[in-house]
């Protein structure tokens, strides 16, 4: 091939290809152990599968499709339905076409005035996704490649609000539990504050933020002349799924003028269904929620979302001009521009991978599937709970079900913590499941604790009865 404009008989070969080679591999994906390949991979597999960039073609595309579906196998297996570690993604099929219909047609959705039709579609998206958070008219959106620019923008969008622009945000104080998110404390950095500046707030016994001490801690902060702007609260935290108080922390946020971010990456998708909806109540009232249509929505990688209650904000933090970008008159009538919500001009059309999927599918499906991963967690829970030698750290918030080994008397901690890595070990060596461990506070300090979290839309009744039985086997009961 030379022209950079393959013809359309091989274009047709390789999709023909792709179809067959790519469904095969999803077809078995409940085969490939569920830590993949790469479980067993030594380095130099990596190493020796890279190839040199021809300067003119010497492998034809079979021959280069075969080496990137081993690159697949190559990787922990986390588009498979054993996949139950870190916050599983999704990968439906319907998005992937979503993306080849975008990537194929190449329009610009930067700009609202350069394909308005497709703006319209992705604005349609986000202003539906606003009513299921509860968000009125004024709410706008954003789709970002992940949850942790979705954070970024809204800390842009709550430090433009609340503190100006003037670029002195030495005294700006920005509150979260010290179980959030890592991104939390890096975006504020990126936001231009000092990361020193993040106030971790303690947690109650089930691991939420507790409101009386971000109060006091507040209060204290504006008597000391600081100014305290924002609250970045969880709606499903990503050691144990813990959901803050979100609405008396509202309450809080609203006596005192803070904005009110809540960080729903991992659980917010599960305003979708109506258990999860009402374990999330009074997410309506935060000025702003992140939430990654590729965990809950179970979307490929690089679909994050931004919803902020009043949209004015999040436009005024992110619009700029150029003379450049004139001719593209801003009629009225016309869809928003995304390039105006955040960091991004040119961009990926993410808006056709989220409409794609609920017009294919439903939204009734996306519910049901959100309801059947709750059902799951707290089945896999109550097993958990019934074996004597096991101790579940905490009842499903939402569906991560965080356990580990009791306790030895006299054990020291580091040991305990060992046996509970053993286990997590044990578990993930059967091959059928997946999981991963953290540390929770304790305490004496820091314990490692198997936490794992059901969110693939693969995984269904069978591989959490695995589970159970890995579990069983594993914990020696
Ligand atoms: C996954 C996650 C993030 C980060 O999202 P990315 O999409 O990985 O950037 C932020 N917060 C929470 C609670 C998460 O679970």
């Amino acid at each position: 091939m030379t022209s950079l404009e393959p013809t359309r008989p091989e274009v047709e070969a390789w999709l023909d290809a792709v179809s067959r080679q790519v469904l095969d591999h999803i077809e078995r994906l409940a085969e490939i152990p569920s830590v993949g390949a790469a479980g067993g991979m030594v380095l130099g597999d990596v190493s020796s599968h890279s190839l040199p960039i021809p300067e003119t073609p010497t492998r034809g595309f079979d021959a280069l499709l075969k080496h990137v579906m081993r690159a697949a196998e190559l990787s922990i297996n986390a588009a498979g339905p054993g996949y139950l570690a870190y916050i599983p993604g999704g990968g439906l099929l319907t998005a992937g076409v979503a993306d080849l219909i975008a990537n194929w047609v190449n329009r610009y959705t930067g700009v609202n005035a350069a394909a308005p039709a497709f703006c319209r579609l992705e604005a349609d998206v986000i202003a539906w996704l606003a009513t299921q958070f509860g968000y009125g008219p004024s709410a706008r959106g954003l789709l970002t490649s992940g949850g942790s620019l979705a954070n970024f923008s809204a800390i842009v969008a709550a430090r433009h609000r609340k503190l100006g622009s003037d670029g002195d945000y030495r005294d700006a104080r920005v509150y979260t539990s010290t179980q959030a998110h890592h991104s939390v404390a890096k975006s504020v950095s990126l936001a231009g504050i000092p990361a020193k500046n993040v106030v971790a707030v303690p947690t109650d016994d089930r691991l939420r933020l507790r409101p009386d001490a971000f109060e006091d801690m507040l209060v204290r902060d504006a008597g000391a002349r600081l100014r305290p702007f924002l609250l970045v609260s969880a709606a499903g935290t990503t050691n144990t799924g813990a959901v803050d108080p979100l609405a008396a922390l509202s309450d809080v946020c609203e006596r005192h003028g803070v904005w009110h971010h809540v960080d729903g990456a991992y659980g917010g998708a599960f305003a979708l269904c109506e258990t999860g909806r009402a374990r999330l109540q009074g997410i309506d009232r935060a000025d702003s929620v992140t939430f990654d249509p590729h965990k809950g929505m179970f979307l490929p990688y690089g679909t994050g979302c931004l919803l902020v209650r009043d949209g004015d904000a999040l436009r005024a933090a992110h619009r700029a001009d150029a003379p450049y970008l004139q001719d593209f008159r801003d009629d009225a009538g016309l869809p928003p521009s995304p390039t105006e919500y955040g960091p991004e001009l040119s961009r990926d059309f993410r808006g056709l991978r989220v409409w794609l999927s609920l017009q294919l599918h439903g939204a009734a499906a996306f519910r049901a599937a959100l309801e059947e991963k709750l059902q799951l967690a707290q089945t896999l829970a109550a097993a958990i709970r019934a074996l004597p030698s096991l101790e579940l750290v905490d009842e499903p918030q939402l569906s991560v079900v965080p356990f580990r080994p009791r306790r030895r008397e006299n054990e020291p901690l580091e040991a305990w913590s060992a046996r509970t890595a053993a286990l997590c070990k044990a578990i993930n060596e059967r091959g059928n499941v997946y999981m991963s461990t953290t540390r929770l506070p304790h305490p004496e300090g820091d314990v490692v604790t198997v936490r794992p979290c059901v969110l693939s839309f693969r995984t269904h009744t069978e591989q959490i009865a695995m589970a159970i039985d890995d579990i069983t086997a594993a914990a020696g009961c």
